[in-house]
């Protein structure tokens, strides 16, 4: 069996988690959080970091402390992971799905400036921007912030696939008013479950610390302002984390050395790959390919010879729990309708139906990879 990407966890992990529970601070109470914070910010050039429980965790509370709230308009792209866009509605707001652009398969500047200017015809100005970096490849910040700009807009980043992936000199995450985070188990780094967000801001990275703590005023005793979350990271995952940040250049070294060796074995019959803006780099968390052929076949084939190979994300606006059922709700059923609005969608349609994404796990061997690289050339061969 090749898993599709499985943690990559060692000597270094074992020594930090040991003495997080040699130390009894296993919750959230402990030196290795803030250690932790400290060094991702050092990582990323980011000012602040606020650990939490979670990169879905980490995109609610950038919304909240953003004042995104009921009724509000939030663009997000229609090609993603469900929790870019899930925290936009706890938070009561409404999501706007935005096609990609065909090259780099992120959000589509030219698809984001027509939302813009169609909504603010009908008196509709989306509050934010969720800016995905879809498979750890950088989106096109720098036109999609000016817009922002423009409209009076949050921008904010969804980096939880794009820990080590640049812009110039800038790290993703660092360009918006927030950036986002995941330490879940598949990510760049693990902390078993996790999230980070960062900001040039420190009065928005302690609200969002405060927001995290359940908005507990300091003191004895219980005393709360606000309604908050229980959203903090444990000490034990925090440890873990930051034994795992010390090995994310050599991480980043090796997916990238996958997804070029993929890319290098599968362009020329026929596959593409994800493309990366001039001056960016991608983390290439996970190497990703549009095949030549019938992609369900060819996926059947890969899990037949126990290959784990994904789909691409289906686009989130034909996602069950977002249509509407126009003959009312049933039993717990979903309908049919778009229950949101969606701009564009051909790109993100095309890259659904025929997307795979390739074993990319950092300790993947050469022959596990020739492995994957053989078996998926037949399978186009036999489709
Ligand atoms: C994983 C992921 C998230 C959510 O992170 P969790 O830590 O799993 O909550 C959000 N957005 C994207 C694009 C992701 O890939």
């Amino acid at each position: 069996m090749i898993p599709l990407c499985t943690p990559d966890l060692g000597s270094a992990e074992r020594a930090l988690l040991l003495e997080a529970l040699d130390s009894t601070f296993v919750s959230s109470v402990g030196p290795f959080v803030e250690r932790f914070e400290r060094e991702f910010a050092g990582f990323t050039g980011a000012r602040q970091a606020v650990a939490c429980a979670s990169g879905t965790a980490a995109l609610h509370l950038a919304l909240r402390v953003c004042g995104v709230g009921r009724g509000d308009l939030v663009l997000v792209s229609d090609f993603t992971f469900i929790a870019s866009a899930t925290p936009i509605i706890h938070q009561g707001a409404e999501p706007v799905f935005i096609d990609s652009e065909e090259r780099t398969w992120n959000l589509d500047p030219q698809a984001v400036e027509d939302a813009f200017v169609r909504l603010d015809r009908s008196g509709r100005r989306p509050k934010a921007v969720i800016a995905v970096h879809v498979l750890g490849a950088p989106a096109d910040l720098a036109p999609i912030q000016a817009i922002c700009q423009r409209f009076g807009a949050i921008l904010i980043e969804d980096a939880a696939e794009a820990l080590g992936a640049t812009i110039g000199a800038a790290h993703v995450g660092t360009i918006g008013r927030i950036g986002c985070f995941s330490f879940n188990g598949n990510k760049v780094i693990t902390t078993g479950g996790g999230g980070m967000c960062v900001t040039a801001d420190p009065a928005l990275a302690t609200a969002m610390k405060h927001l995290s703590t359940q908005a507990k005023l300091p003191g004895l005793a219980f005393v709360h302002d606000q309604v908050g979350y229980n959203y903090r990271l444990t000490n034990l995952a925090a440890a873990l984390g930051l034994a795992q940040l010390g090995r994310l250049p050599e991480f980043l070294r090796r997916k990238r050395a996958i997804a070029e060796r993929y890319r290098t074995a599968l362009e020329p019959l026929g596959c593409r790959f994800q493309g990366v803006h001039d001056g960016a780099r991608s983390s290439d968390w996970l190497a990703s390919c549009l095949v030549a052929g019938d992609r369900d076949r060819i996926l059947a084939h890969l899990t037949a010879a126990g290959i784990g190979g994904r789909p691409l994300w289906m686009p989130l606006s034909d996602q069950p729990c977002f249509l509407e059922d126009s003959r009312g709700r049933d039993g717990g059923k979903f309908g049919e309708e778009p229950r949101f609005m969606r701009f564009g969608g051909e790109v993100a349609k095309r890259l659904s139906a025929t997307g795979i994404s390739l074993p990319s796990s950092t300790h993947l061997s050469v022959a596990d990879q020739d492995h994957v690289i053989t078996t998926l050339i037949h399978a186009m061969g036999q489709s």
